[in-house]
């Protein structure tokens, strides 16, 4: 496959998901420990969640990427799986014709164990692609049970509420689990992102709590991921803490997209993101610093680019992911971006990103050295 391909393909998937025609014989027919996998990772997958919940973690050509499989859109995807005797190798079909092989990760190790006091480790955080390791600390945010202020294409309570997960993971918990992930997965950054809780740090204490315990367990890079806070101090105290890159998320950019997409959070003012950005890249470092875009909820190709231009500009990495919609999420029925939509914002961001030399893998950690969730790093040198 060339790297053309391989770029049209990875748009493609994430634009129109991959149907899982019948996820139940797949699980059930299987050899046992692919069993488990299927199970857990192609069947139940990511449903819900902070993260690329309705997604699966696939990899095509040697590159994992997160592709949705468990809603309505991937349901009529042209896209689905043939026949699965030749596990881990999967054929890929585009209108029951195969055109690829894809693989699915296998199920992590540390999946297995729990807590001395009986927590699932995997209800505390997950396997990622392949090699990372994600929790959402606090799995509750002030603005998500009232729809007057909350983000309409969020999930962040749906999987606690399902008892997946617990609402808030302990810096104990979180470190134990990291220290397994590394041992026995071999994962190699950790995302910890957070709901916002009602205090102006908007969680960076916290966050900071579980740097610090993870870091004294083990050597593991770190993102977090939280809204600017009241005072730019907490960005020191996070690299104090061990915390080595930073996300925060703009998710939509223009001013009616932002109050019809997060009411809430619009409240936090784009001028105040661009200074937060500017004082924690003197913080983190150039290109440590990140922001997601969802692309396909209002903002036009020309807002996305340009933005992206002068967020690289100030050292930042514009990680542009699909919008995927989220079953029982308001925006549930709202429909992803075309893919020839998605193929000109990274041709474009992808062009401006090797220019200033800002490349993902250079990323210590997060979404965007991850790169999961959308296929720009592939249109990086
Ligand atoms: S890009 Fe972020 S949210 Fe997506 S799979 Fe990677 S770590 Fe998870």
């Amino acid at each position: 496959m060339t790297n053309e391909e391989k770029r049209k393909l990875i748009t493609e998937l994430q634009s129109q998901g991959l149907k899982l025609a019948n996820s139940d014989h797949a699980a059930s027919t299987v050899r046992p420990r692919e069993a488990s996998t299927a199970r857990s990772r192609g069947v139940s997958g990511r449903t819900g969640g902070a993260g690329p919940s309705d997604h699966k973690a696939i990899t095509v050509d040697g590159t994992t990427v997160m592709i949705p499989v468990y809603n309505d859109i991937a349901a009529d995807s042209p896209y689905s799986v043939g026949d699965i005797d030749e596990l881990p190798q999967l054929s890929l079909q585009k209108y029951k014709k195969a055109i690829a092989s894809i693989e699915f990760p296998q199920q992590p190790k540390f999946y297995n164990l729990k807590t001395a006091d009986g927590i699932p480790y995997n209800q505390i955080a997950l396997l990622h692609s392949n090699n990372v390791l994600a929790t959402t600390v606090l799995q509750t945010c002030i603005r998500y049970s009232n729809r007057n202020t909350a983000c309409q294409f969020c999930a962040i309570e749906q999987s606690l509420a399902a008892g997946k997960t617990i609402a808030k993971k302990t810096p104990q918990h979180l470190a134990e689990v990291a220290a397994a992930a590394v041992e026995l997965d071999g994962v190699e950054h950790l995302v910890m992102t957070t709901g916002t809780p009602n205090t102006t740090d908007r969680g960076a204490a916290y966050l900071i709590e579980c740097a610090q315990a993870v870091k004294a367990r083990v050597d593991l890079p770190i993102q977090a991921q939280c809204e600017p806070p009241n005072d730019f101090v907490w960005f020191s105290k996070m690299k104090k803490a061990g915390i080595d890159s930073l996300g925060m998320h703009l998710e939509v950019i223009a001013p009616e997209v932002r109050d019809r997409i997060m009411p809430g959070k619009a409240k936090v003012s784009l001028d105040y993101y661009f200074e937060a950005f500017a004082a924690a890249v003197k913080v983190f470092g150039w290109g440590q610093v990140s922001t997601y875009i969802l692309a396909g909820l209002g903002d036009s190709l020309e807002t996305i680019v340009d933005t992206c231009d002068r967020l690289i500009k100030i050292g930042v990495y514009p990680f542009v992911v699909p919008f995927v919609p989220i079953t029982g999420t308001p925006l549930a029925n709202h429909q992803p971006p075309s893919s020839e939509f998605m193929y000109e914002i990274y041709s474009q961001v992808g062009a401006m990103l090797n220019s200033a030399g800002m490349f993902s893998q250079n990323i210590k950690a997060g979404c965007a050295k991850c790169g999961a969730c959308s296929a720009l790093s592939t249109f990086e040198h």
